[in-house]
């Protein structure tokens, strides 16, 4: 089927008016980023910030009438707005969570949204303060590990600055839909998997705004057949800006790990994400040490470039458990660049392992979690 053009985009989105103003979107130049990839259509609506939260109807007309065209696999419209003074510092569109309203650990409860994904026991982020940490190279060997231990696994790839999941887990292809249902995540090593980089292109990159990102994440997660997971991971956006604040506010996390460097952490920006998601009441399960020290991959010399150590000292002064460390080695990158990550290729090495010990000092803490939830919400009565 020939590719959807941005002109048949732009006529479809005609038909969506802006009530209050009693014009077409497109005639009123809200539309602002549109794109196209292999299906997948991105728009953005530009809105008053004030007007964000009356604006989900029209937000979802516009994505009705662009899932709709002929050629179209799916449709993400998010709502944007220019940020201005007296905004409260909040992203458009975007309540505060009200005082006192916690994560509950675990996924979905104490939520009044619909649950996002009802098959999915866990939830957990990874994420780091600043990028080029090996914040994505964590996040899928930890998925891959998790798989490796047993657990059903699904990683869900936010990172919008450098969606780089495809190419790790070695995925090519674009997610399909069966009649309109929703989308198949892809699959490589037993583990499901959906990215950022699927819906957009990262040669026209668009400016995303927290509600944007939230809103694409939300589509990844409720248009999308994840099926029953044991644990979801997903890749953060690398920083601590408003997408991330967002995401963690929103997304049902069990748990957070945060990845960091040692010279990261004396930088204290692996703190800057620690108190993210202290913010917004997700537990944080502890800090990955990665580029730990260097291992010669000719003489096998270990050598300490950043002072070795500094992360494991400061998560206990900051009261968090240190789930273990990764040396910089060019067998990770190698292997993750090549779409076949350490854990799948060389299972028996000490940096597998090294994923394996992380991994199941996560699950342990998923576990504990979610029993410490069960029996606080007491048996389950079903009135059928
Ligand atoms: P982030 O997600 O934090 O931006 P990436 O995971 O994309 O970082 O990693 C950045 C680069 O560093 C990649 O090329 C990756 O292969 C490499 N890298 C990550 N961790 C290691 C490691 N422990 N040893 C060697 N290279 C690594």
């Amino acid at each position: 089927m020939a590719e959807v053009t941005e002109q048949q985009i732009l006529d479809a989105l005609k038909r969506v008016v802006d009530t209050e103003r009693d014009e077409d979107i497109v005639a009123l130049g809200m539309v602002k980023g549109l794109q196209i990839k292999g299906g997948h259509v991105a728009v953005a609506i530009e809105v008053d910030a004030q007007r964000g939260p009356k604006m989900e109807p029209m937000r979802k007309q516009a994505e009705k009438v662009v899932h709709g065209l002929p050629g179209v696999v799916s449709a993400t419209v998010v709502l944007t707005a220019e940020r201005k003074g007296g905004n409260g510092g909040q992203p458009a569109g975007q309540p505060a969570r009200p005082q006192g309203q916690a994560h509950a650990p675990g996924h979905g409860h104490g939520h009044a949204q619909p649950e996002l994904l009802p098959g999915v026991r866990s939830i957990i982020a990874v994420a780091s303060g600043k990028g080029g940490v090996g914040k994505s190279t964590v996040a899928v060997n930890l998925a891959l590990a998790l798989a490796a231990i047993g657990r059903k696994v699904g990683i869900l790839d936010s990172d919008i600055y450098g969606p780089s999941m495809p190419r790790m887990m070695g995925i090519v292809g674009q997610p399909s839909s069966r009649d309109g249902k929703p989308l198949d995540a892809l699959e490589n090593f037993g583990v499901k998997c959906m990215s950022i980089g699927f819906m957009v292109d990262e040669e026209s990159p668009i400016i995303w705004r927290g509600p944007m990102v939230q809103s694409a994440i939300e589509q990844m997660m409720r248009d999308v057949h994840w099926g029953d997971l044991d644990v979801m991971v997903v890749d953060m956006p690398p920083g601590t800006g408003d997408a991330q604040l967002t995401l963690a506010q929103k997304v049902p996390l069990t748990g957070a790990v945060i990845v960091s460097t040692p010279q990261d952490i004396a930088l204290l920006d692996a703190r800057k994400g620690l108190n993210m998601f202290r913010k917004v009441d997700v537990p944080v399960f502890g800090i990955v040490e990665n580029m730990s020290y260097f291992n010669c991959p000719k003489c096998g010399h270990r050598t300490e470039i950043f002072s070795h150590g500094g992360a494991h000292k400061e998560a206990d002064r900051l009261g968090v458990d240190f789930l273990g460390e990764i040396p910089l080695d060019i067998a990770i990158r190698e292997t993750s660049d090549s779409g076949q990550p350490i854990v799948v290729a060389r299972p028996d090495s000490a940096h597998a392992k090294a994923y394996l010990a992380i991994a199941q000092r996560v699950w342990d803490k998923i576990e504990r979690l979610t029993a410490a939830e069960a029996q606080a919400a007491g048996p389950r009565i079903v009135v059928q």
